[in-house]
């Protein structure tokens, strides 16, 4: 989607800290992380949340997010949260999964 920043990112027109990329997902470094290790991960195709995907995007979605926390040391735990519309604080209407471990730096986002 043209207008769409997390679709800039995939296309590298927007710089961003890439973690991993496959064919169908990107993940990259939250920009105001809100713990230690903060990481987004989104399809390649434009969804606007978990509302309008569907079973097999969701379960690649969460397949690559388990995969990206393996790969980022989090075995010892760490949240996946999917804020989903103007009242989930949602601000960045592409589908995403925040990955978040070890020490937390800002607001809790399962207050948010
Ligand atoms: P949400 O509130 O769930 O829609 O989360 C959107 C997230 O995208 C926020 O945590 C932002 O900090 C993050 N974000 C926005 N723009 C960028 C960017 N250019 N690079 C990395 N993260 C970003």
């Amino acid at each position: 989607m043209d207008n769409c920043i997390f679709c800039k990112i995939i296309r590298g027109e927007i710089p961003s800290q890439k973690v991993f990329e496959n064919e169908g997902y990107f993940a990259f470094r939250d920009i105001h992380p809100q713990a230690k290790t903060h990481v987004l991960v989104i399809p390649k195709v434009h969804v606007k949340n978990v509302l309008e995907a569907d079973e097999a995007l969701l379960g690649g979605l969460f397949h690559t997010a388990a995969q990206v926390a393996r790969q980022e040391g989090l075995s010892e735990g760490f949240r996946l949260v999917s804020n989903c519309g103007k009242h989930g604080a949602q601000s960045v209407e592409h589908l995403h999964v925040h990955i978040l471990g070890g020490e937390q730096l800002g607001e809790d986002m399962r207050g948010k």
